[in-house]
């Protein structure tokens, strides 16, 4: 039987001593009994209802008086799942050795269907729902076939078997709802009335001119640049209107999402910086989880492969500032790190390999330096005669990077820094997985370069077992590229054969795109800095620019819940510039709450269907393919129906932006779909198609053969590549072309080597201007805005200051990073605590499951402490994924990380979230009520 990281290898998992898992905030009360506590959005109680009565799956089923039979149902779903996820609920069918309980036979109804996640978690799973009369009876996962290294079965966690109550919860959206203090044309708008007025419903016909007569009024009175769309995924509404002022976007990948390839490195940071999971688990010999967590980000497949290379005899190392459940359960020796120092860390750690291999320890491979680096030493300096080794030395600043010079930043014993040194030595395989999380750091500029550099000291590239870069949990594949490709939408094509042109309001397409760090700050104040756009490679001298926002889009997205800084969008939003602001959402996010008009939107469960990777997207090893739960539920619309009643309520053709059907581009993705055969190199069609069933899809289509039916794939819901062995094709050694000839397979870097001296690198930063610091070619260390040195008033006399803690945001169970936050179930199962160290909370009067007010020095938030020694003293972890409640007085009743954050836009424009010093407190007030009792529903939805 496979093991679970969560729970099904039991006593294994929890056997080192008090494992974050294992310590839980004493409040057990709470979390078998829910009961009614006063409302925490104090303002507008006829706006946001909270939900708190003693809930009993009977009540929760009967707790919403004017629902009809599918509403009903929809919720008894939940409730379901929910009893499901605590591991009571029968199961009609014998689960293939995914660790469910054994169940009781029961009358089979309804049909499993493979559903999409809608998650953002990064992982890729089989989510199953039986499906009956449109209405999700149970949800499993994948039981299709025998779990095997070969053949691993793709299991989906606990968020994933929620996904019922997180689309169909008693929070969805309804119908198009109108803010009663707003009214069209600019003037009597009352921006101060956001995220406190009341709603009314309205028609669609209603809703659809307010937002068709407002755009077309701020287009042609203010012009595409003062319309902000605040996601990195852009509109393509917008785009075909004209333009509008856009986002780029480090939240996901900090700093390792800018330039990796000028570094050498390959250039997607998600995909293809490391090797195939069957090379890890056969050849390495040590492996670095650098900040890597996966048994709480992705507890399906990526993280079933470390435990696969760990019972093969694979040793662990993690770095990081918390003992998390995956280094307890890989049993990891724990490299113990502030957070933001890591820059600081790896210097030291580069010292140290020098040092031994001085003293004849044979750790730094010269070859690999000499041949396939430039800028390490003197052989190859950067222009103005330095080099890495030299900085490392203190050469150029009278500092040597000693161990004892770090630990005083990083908080890591120095005799730990010594031996993790002599662990990546070139004399053993180790494979350096690192998450994003170092990277989402203040100061973390040059911490891809470096963990690039400590990577090739070693000789870690492009060799079985050796790997360094990021390993995440992206497609179900965990790091490189994918062997299935899914076809395009043909949408574009489409578009561009009609020849139907968007509207002309006479104004020219901005290229402003603001950093996503700053955007907030941006539409409070009216100026941003340009830089160009960074994440396309294409940096430009920082420009101060004035900004006029007048409108703000937001699709299905939650930027004030994923950017930095809440309180300040909340002083944004309700400032006196923008005078509209849509929303589609089909739950009532804190964005739909600030917003004026929200458009009803379904979810992935009400549509047509379509890949899980997406339109010309793919995955490592497996395809899903999902399949409708149900037509839109009440009054909800795809995004594409939105788009086109807008256009033709503006009097455009909405042909020239969608001129194909839902349907269509459906098929044409699952069409295109390409599977490597036999080897990675050669794709072949996926899916054989007949005149029949395009007739019956009532699409267009050719005819085409491959290696499965349409209705095979469809049924199934899933195809997935046989493996045999780390050899068997599909195999992949990251840079393995790269490293068996380097003229012939240069990287992308200027020099087409890695380049631990980086003149772009230097340039673009310095050029950002975003920082006083000045960058060198090769990684240095500079103080982390709100980093450690920050949490001193007096950092030579080591005097603590107001804010004397470092904040993290863990990635965590019961989130998938804005996803899952409204779902009820999994609130009542997973507290969402603030982690911190006991003795450090002993000292400040703190006991476990104590309500304590977290501050920083741009808002405050209230959680129950969970304290372990586990968690390095200094330092407290508030996990991501929360959506924002912030009472009237701006505490966040729920918590979430960016009510926390400011604009803090410094280095290379990241976002910072690891970087954040904070003070904690015992609370004064009456105890924080439990999550699970606290749910948003918009009102006059009912
Ligand atoms: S790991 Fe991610 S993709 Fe898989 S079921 Fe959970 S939330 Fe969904």
């Amino acid at each position: 039987m496979r093991p679970s990281p969560l729970c099904r290898r039991g006593p294994r998992l929890l056997r080192k001593g008090p494992s974050v898992l294992s310590k839980k905030p004493k409040l057990p009360l709470w979390l078998v009994s829910f009961r009614f506590v006063p409302c925490a959005m104090e303002g507008n109680p006829s706006t946001l209802l909270e939900r708190g009565e003693e809930m009993t799956d009977d009540r929760f089923a009967q707790r919403e008086p004017a629902m009809d039979r599918r509403a009903f149902v929809a919720a008894s779903t939940a409730a379901a799942a929910g009893l499901s996820l605590a591991g009571c609920a029968p199961s009609v069918e014998k689960m293939a050795e995914t660790g469910d309980a054994p169940s009781e036979p029961q009358e089979q109804a309804g049909v499993w269907t493979t559903i999409s996640c809608m998650q953002s978690c990064g992982g890729r799973c089989l989510n199953k729902a039986l499906v009956e009369d449109g209405v999700i009876l149970r949800q499993k996962t994948d039981d299709t076939h025998e779990d095997s290294q070969e053949f691993p079965q793709q299991r989906g966690c606990l968020r994933g078997r929620a996904i019922g109550e997180m689309a169909f919860g008693a929070d969805r959206i309804k119908y198009p709802l109108k803010r009663k203090g707003w009214q069209p044309g600019g003037k009597d708008f009352h921006p101060e009335l956001r995220g406190r007025d009341e709603w009314e419903r309205i028609s669609w016909d209603e809703a659809i001119r307010y937002v068709a007569d407002e755009t077309k009024r701020i287009y042609s009175t203010y012009g595409p640049r003062s319309v902000l769309v605040p996601s990195a995924f852009g509109s393509a509404l917008h785009g075909y209107l004209g333009g509008y002022v856009g986002m780029w976007d480090t939240n996901s990948q900090g700093s390792a999402r800018l330039g990796p390839s000028k570094l050498g490195l390959t250039d997607n940071a998600k995909r293809g910086q490391c090797n195939d999971r069957y090379d890890m688990a056969t050849n390495a010999e040590t492996i670095v989880l650098y900040g890597c967590n996966p048994a709480w980000s992705a507890m399906g497949s990526p993280t079933w492969h470390f435990l696969a290379a760990k019972e093969r005899g694979a040793q662990f190392v993690f770095v990081g500032p918390t003992y998390n459940a995956s280094a307890s359960m890989l049993e990891a020796r724990w490299v113990r790190t502030r957070p933001g120092t890591d820059t600081a860390l790896l210097l030291a750690v580069a010292y140290e390999m020098v040092r031994q291999d001085e003293a004849g320890e044979g750790l730094i491979d010269w070859d690999f330096l000499h041949t396939y680096c430039i800028g390490f030493d003197e052989e190859s300096p950067s222009r103005d005669g330095e080099h890495f080794l030299g900085y490392v030395r203190g050469d150029y600043d009278g500092v040597p990077k000693t161990p004892e010079w770090a630990s005083e930043i990083c908080g890591t014993p120095a005799e730990d820094i010594t031996w993790f040194a002599r662990e990546l030595g070139c004399d053993k395989a180790v494979f350096i997985a690192s998450s994003f999380a170092a990277y989402r750091c203040n100061g973390a500029e040059d911490l891809p370069q470096l963990m690039m550099t400590v990577g090739a000291m070693g000789g870690h590239f492009g060799k079985p077992g050796h790997a360094c870069g990021v390993y995440y949990a992206d497609s179900a594949s965990d790091g490189p590229v994918n062997l299935i490709l899914t076809g395009g939408s043909g949408e574009a094509e489409a578009a561009e054969a009609l020849g139907v042109d968007g509207p002309d309001f006479g104004f020219e397409a901005p290229d402003d795109l603001i950093g996503s760090s700053e955007l907030w700050r941006a539409v409070a104040t009216g100026s941003y800095r340009f830089v160009g756009n960074p994440c396309g490679i294409d940096v430009v001298p920082g420009e101060e620019r004035t900004i006029d926002i007048r409108m703000i889009e937001n699709g299905n997205w939650s930027p004030m819940r994923s950017l930095l800084d809440t309180n300040q969008a909340v002083e944004a939003l309700r400032g006196d510039r923008v005078e509209f602001i849509v929303n589609r959402s089909f739950v009532p996010r804190l964005d739909a709450q600030y917003a004026d008009i929200i458009l009803p939107l379904c979810s992935d469960l009400e549509r047509d269907g379509g890949t899980l990777m997406g339109t010309g997207d793919g995955g490592r090893e497996v395809v899903f393919c999902y399949s409708q739960v149900c037509e839109p539920v009440y009054e909800s619309k795809s995004s594409d129906e939105i788009d086109n009643l807008i256009l033709e309520a503006m009097g455009y053709d909405h042909r020239g932006l969608h001129p194909l059907s839902e349907r269509q581009k459906t098929f044409n993705e699952i069409a295109g779909t390409t599977v490597a055969d036999g080897s990675a190199d050669n794709q072949v069609t996926l899916v054989s198609i007949t005149q029949e069933d395009i007739d019956a899809c009532g699409v267009e289509g050719t005819p085409q053969e491959g290696l499965i039916s349409w209705s095979e794939f469809r049924e199934k819901g899933v195809y997935q590549i046989p493996r045999s062995s780390a050899d068997d094709g599909y195999g992949y050694i990251a840079y393995e072309d790269f490293i068996a000839d380097p003229q012939k397979n240069p990287r992308e870097s200027e020099s087409g080597k890695f380049e631990i001296c980086c003149q772009w690198k230097a340039d673009a930063l310095n050029a950002m201007g975003y920082s006083e610091d000045t960058y060198k070619p090769y990684p240095t260390y500079h103080v982390p805005v709100e980093g450690f040195e920050q949490t001193f008033d007096d950092w030579g006399a080591k005097k603590k200051g107001d804010y004397p803690l470092q904040c993290y945001n863990p990635h965590y169970m019961r989130f998938a990073n804005g996803v899952f936050g409204n779902t009820m179930m999994l609130a009542s199962i997973l507290e969402h605590p603030v982690f911190m160290n006991n003795e450090d909370a002993t000292a400040l009067g703190i006991e476990d499951g104590d309500t304590v007010l977290v501050s920083s020095r741009y808002g405050s938030v209230l959680r129950h402490a969970s304290l372990s020694p586990l968690t390095m003293p200094g330092c407290v972890g508030l996990p991501n994924g929360a959506w924002a409640q912030l009472d009237e007085s701006g505490v966040d009743v729920a918590g979430a990380v960016n009510s926390l954050t400011g604009s803090v836009c410094v280095g290379m424009g990241t976002a910072g979230y690891n970087t954040l010093n904070v003070k904690v407190e015992p609370y004064a007030g009456a105890a924080l009520r439990a999550d699970a009792a606290a749910q948003v529903v918009l009102a006059a939805n009912e």
